[in-house]
């Protein structure tokens, strides 16, 4: 049986880490968040908020799912957004997506998976909104990346038109969507240039 004590032994190095380079830190964290940043990623272990945004706790708020949903009906991700967006008052939602996506690429075929397949259902959709596209590339690869990022550009849309956003921006706070995709290769993130601030 494998053991995962060394998980408790990683995370007491990681904390004296911490701790070493400012021994207040923990309880000065522990007394309150004020995150800049609500990100919306996928749940791949490759693609970790924090660290690929070199961001420490406490700096960016998270929520993550298969393939970065964002769907209108998911009171999971729609509470986060709430939470977010309302009290935390985050200045940026980030929807970032990854070449890669074990989610993107499954919804790509028409083979059963089981209960995920319905969660796909919603990548099918934003293949079907981008058909001729993404038809339109031969090459399988590129037409899985091409997919990943017009999912991230739908999911950007699908934040900005959730009765959340709109009413942050109808009240006049500040806050921008954005939307990115990663790169597993080589660890750099890409701006779609999607951004929209309700302006
Ligand atoms: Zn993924």
């Amino acid at each position: 049986m494998s053991s995962i004590d060394h998980l408790f032994s990683k995370n007491q190095q990681w904390a004296d880490k911490i701790r070493e380079q400012d021994p207040d830190f923990f309880e000065q964290l522990s007394k309150q968040q004020s995150p800049e940043y609500l990100w919306i990623g996928c749940s791949d272990s490759r693609v970790p908020a924090n660290q690929l945004l070199g961001l420490a706790p406490g700096e960016v708020f998270v929520h993550r799912n298969i393939a970065n949903q964002v769907v209108h009906t998911d009171l999971n991700c729609l509470s986060v957004m709430q939470y977010a967006i309302e009290v935390l008052k985050v200045k940026h939602v980030i929807v970032c997506g990854h070449y890669g996506c074990g989610g993107v690429i499954a919804s790509m075929d028409d083979e059963p998976r089981g209960l995920i397949d319905n969660w796909l259902r919603h990548l099918k959709d934003v293949y079907r909104f981008h058909k001729d596209k993404v038809d339109a590339v031969t090459d399988q690869n590129k037409k899985f990346n091409l997919m990943c990022e017009l999912n991230v550009i739908e999911q950007v849309a699908n934040v900005a038109n959730s009765s959340i956003v709109k009413k942050a921006w109808s009240n006049g706070q500040e806050l921008t969507v954005h939307g990115f995709v990663y790169n597993l290769k080589d660890g750099i993130l890409k701006d779609m240039e999607v951004s929209v601030d309700g302006k």
